[in-house]
C-alpha cells in the first residue's frame, strides 16, 4: 500500500516523459516515451528529437 503512494508523487499526477523538454505522454510505469529520451538521461537537453508528432520540445 505504502508502495502506491510513492509511485503516485513520482508521477506527479501526470504522465509525461522524464526528459525535460519533451511533453509527450508515456505509458503507466514509463519514464520516457522513446529510446532517444532514454539516451538523454545523464545529459541536458534544450531540445527533443523523440520525433513525436505529439511532442512540443522540438525547435
Ligand atoms: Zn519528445
Ligand atoms: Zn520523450
Amino acid at each position: 500500500m505504502a508502495d502506491e503512494t510513492v509511485r503516485d508523487a513520482d508521477n506527479r499526477g501526470a504522465n509525461v516523459c522524464k526528459n525535460s523538454p519533451c511533453t509527450c505522454p508515456v505509458e503507466q510505469g514509463e519514464k520516457y516515451c522513446s529510446v532517444h529520451c532514454q539516451s538523454t538521461e545523464n545529459t541536458i537537453q534544450i531540445d527533443c528529437d523523440c520525433g513525436h508528432d505529439a511532442c512540443h520540445g522540438d525547435f
